[in-house]
């Protein structure tokens, strides 16, 4: 049983304390670093070994080739649990996990991210193939 005048103690001691709330989203608490957010790919280094597709316990990731050496990333977000599995399977870092947690949305189309890289120029590509064919 509570005793009597506990309550008054209770609230006279919390009167003069600072509200453990903020005013969000105009006031933000600074985000630990080891907090893991959307993921985020990175088409530059990935190289297309799906390593990420198989790990990813949420089958959110699909990878797909849009050109040579070059690759795109889809990440179903409605279905993150933001675990970073994707992070730590990747063996060229392409994928991190990041900061960002403000994903609501009003459609789950909207959660669909896809990021794909930029196929090299026509003339790089075979500028690559002629010094692959010297090496060989
Ligand atoms: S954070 Fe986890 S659930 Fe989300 S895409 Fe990466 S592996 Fe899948
Ligand atoms: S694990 Fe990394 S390098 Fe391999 S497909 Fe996924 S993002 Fe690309």
């Amino acid at each position: 049983m509570t005793r009597p005048g506990a309550i008054w103690r209770e609230i006279t001691k919390n009167l003069g304390r600072k509200p453990a709330t903020v005013l969000y989203p105009k006031e933000r608490l600074p985000i630990p670093s080891n907090f893991r957010g959307r993921p985020v790919f990175d088409p530059e280094k990935c190289v297309g070994c799906k390593i990420c597709e198989r790990d990813c316990p949420s089958g959110v990731i699909t990878i797909e080739k849009v050109a040579e050496k070059t690759f795109a990333c889809t990440f179903s977000l409605d279905k993150c649990i933001f675990c970073g599995q994707c992070a730590d399977s990747c063996p060229r870092k392409a994928i991190t996990m990041s900061q960002i947690f403000e994903l609501a949305a009003f459609k789950k189309d909207s959660l669909v991210d896809r990021k794909a890289g930029t196929p090299p120029e026509p003339k790089a590509q075979e500028e690559e193939k002629k010094d692959e064919g010297q090496a060989v």
